[in-house]
């Protein structure tokens, strides 16, 4: 099969497409025709070599994913041949025309969903459920902010938000993210990149503050983050990159809190409620996967390039075997 394979940490371009040997599903294993793979920034920061969780050399990046179960190993009873599916880590990485999985790392995937769409739900949606639910532990009548909104954590964020009846406002940098952002059910669109930002926001409650922050750049913005918390706020740092800056005592007046994670370490049971709840939201609507760009797999570099641009998010980009 064809499959992107890193033989060295580096630069994008270590991203090479080669022919290696389709696996085969052992006991317990499952074995995945992949349609798309999600591309997730984490994808990015392990390829370089500098990050907490790293795959031996030479590997096949990847997540997420999204396809049809080939053949299954001996005693696998949750999936068949010829059963839609989403790959939720997988034992030889997404980048590639089949996927090895356990069984537990493949999901039912709604007939209404497209396998592009697919391609975008482990990651985004998963992260977005924890930090709304497991750790902000988030209430209908708040009000969230989704600092980082036009990408693919963001938009999961606020389809879920809006559906529990939060109060959702949303940050993107250019109109056309602010307008997707909308369109996928904020209350109300800001821009990040604009200096009187914060200020707009904290009008938007009337002075009060949001009860909820989710933040997917706390580096730049965990020390602001603080100031714009109602009382009891949560801000959730989903993503960092880099070293910030904050004043405790915003924290103290407010009795507020920091929490963070990363969805590398959520519980059996939390993926469990994880899992059973976006395929739930998945059918019934609430969830829609927005794919902003689709690429063919042998561009798995410039897909790296596009995922780590410093604005336009737009949804989700997949690659296609
Ligand atoms: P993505 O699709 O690339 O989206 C990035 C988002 O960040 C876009 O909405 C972008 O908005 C926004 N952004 C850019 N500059 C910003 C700023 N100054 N302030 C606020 N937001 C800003 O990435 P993603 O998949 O949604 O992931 C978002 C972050 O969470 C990444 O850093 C990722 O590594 C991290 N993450 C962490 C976990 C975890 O387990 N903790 C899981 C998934 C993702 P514009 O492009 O419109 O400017």
């Amino acid at each position: 099969m064809k499959a992107i394979l890193v033989r060295q940490f580096g630069g994008p371009e270590v991203l090479k497409l080669e022919e290696i040997p389709t696996p085969d599903p052992a006991a317990g294993q499952v074995l995945v025709k992949i349609h798309a793979a999600g591309v997730n920034p984490a994808d990015t920061y392990a390829r370089t070599g500098n990050y907490a969780v790293l795959p031996p050399l030479p590997y096949t990046p990847g997540t997420d994913g999204a396809g049809v179960v080939e053949s299954v190993g001996d005693g696998v009873k949750k999936v068949k041949a010829g059963d839609r599916v989403y790959v939720a880590k997988s034992l030889s990485g997404t980048y590639a025309e089949h996927a090895l999985a356990l069984e537990s790392q493949v999901h039912r995937l709604p007939e209404n969903i497209s396998f592009c769409q697919g391609a975008g739900v482990f990651i985004p949606y998963g992260t977005a459920y924890h930090a709304i639910h497991h750790q902000a532990k988030a209430h209908g009548g708040e009000t969230v902010l989704v600092h980082g909104a036009s990408g693919g954590v963001g938009i999961a964020a606020v389809q879920m938000a809006r559906a529990m009846g939060l109060t959702v406002f949303g940050t993107a940098s250019t109109e056309k993210g602010r307008g997707l952002v909308k369109r996928e059910g904020a209350h109300r669109t800001f821009d990040h990149s604009q200096p009187g930002c914060k200020e707009e926001i904290m009008k938007a409650t009337g002075g009060r503050g949001v009860d909820i922050i989710l933040e997917m750049l706390a580096n730049v913005n965990l020390g602001a983050d603080l100031k714009l918390l109602a009382q009891m706020g949560r801000v959730i740092v989903i993503g960092s990159r880099g070293d910030v800056t904050i004043t405790p005592r915003d924290l103290m007046a407010r009795r507020a809190s920091v929490r963070a994670f990363t969805l590398w370490a959520i519980s059996e049971a939390e993926a469990a409620d994880i899992h059973a709840s976006i395929i739930a939201g998945l059918e019934n609507g609430t969830l829609r996967p927005v794919v902003g760009s689709e690429l063919p797999l042998p561009n798995a570099a410039q897909a790296h390039i596009e995922v780590m641009k410093p604005a336009g998010a737009f949804g989700k980009i997949v690659l296609i075997p």
